[in-house]
């Protein structure tokens, strides 16, 4: 399977900038590696109208309803239905900032998955709980609440990312070994949840991705892509990271 890049590209971009990107991406991006790009929502169709056939759209969190008086909220089947492929759920910053929690993210990724599109699942330990040895146990409550009760039939839309919260936007990365370590982790609880996926489901790594440490993030076992913040913003470094230079 190829690797995947996932860019998220937060609340950032104006209309003008978004097309300035895909005439710069789409001209050099050679599909040999996977290229989804999660846009603002009100940019959602700009990219899915810009972007190159083999990139696929989709968005940075949605509602756990299907339709109804939500108001404010976004429909993921109303992505669906306008071609979206995936959606993130759980970043640290949905946790951080908007009080999400492994168990609220639950019913999200129930829902995403029902509907036919791809749960990229976040997961990831502070420094502090790094530095107090909790990494792993955090990892697993974070997995096993998020995950619970999950329909088997939809696993194959579920992606993991492994995001450490101290490396998100501080230029900080988890070492290669470091980011493996979790990764396997991760994969071993995967492998028992879901005997016949758990070796199929990609984990993505994201944490202050660069063009400079990719190669090294990419060659290890358990790595199958990265989920990219500020490198996705730029053309150019994108396409770095998918191996396009
Ligand atoms: C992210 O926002 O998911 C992320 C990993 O950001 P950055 O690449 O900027 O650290």
């Amino acid at each position: 399977m190829k690797k995947l890049l996932v860019g998220n590209w937060k609340m950032n971009k104006n209309s003008h900038e978004v097309a300035e990107f895909f005439k710069t991406f789409n001209e050099h991006f050679s599909e040999k590696r996977e290229a989804w790009i999660a846009s603002q929502s009100i940019h959602f169709p700009i990219v899915e109208e810009l972007k190159t056939s083999g990139v696929k759209a989709g968005l940075q969190n949605c509602s756990e309803h299907i339709d109804g008086a939500f108001t404010g909220e976004v429909s993921p089947r109303a992505l669906k239905d306008m071609n979206g492929h995936f959606v993130i759920l759980g970043h640290s910053e949905r946790r951080q900032y908007f009080g999400e929690t492994s168990r609220g993210l639950n019913a999200k990724v129930r829902t995403v998955m029902n509907e036919g599109l791809v749960a990229v699942y976040c997961v990831g330990e502070t420094l502090s709980e790094r530095e107090n040895g909790q990494t792993l146990s955090i990892i697993e409550d974070q997995l096993h609440q998020g995950l619970n009760d999950q329909s088997k039939a939809n696993i194959d839309n579920l992606i993991i990312a492994y995001e450490p919260v101290w490396a998100i936007g501080t230029g900080k990365t988890a070492t290669p070994k470091e980011a493996q370590e979790v990764h396997a982790y991760i994969r071993s609880i995967l492998q028992t949840k879901f005997p016949s996926f758990g070796d199929k489901t990609r984990i993505l790594y994201g944490g202050s991705v660069k063009p400079d440490n990719i190669e090294e993030l990419l060659a290890q076992k358990d790595i199958d892509g990265g989920l990219v913040g500020g490198a996705s913003l730029k053309a150019k470094d994108f396409l770095a990271l998918c191996g396009d230079k």
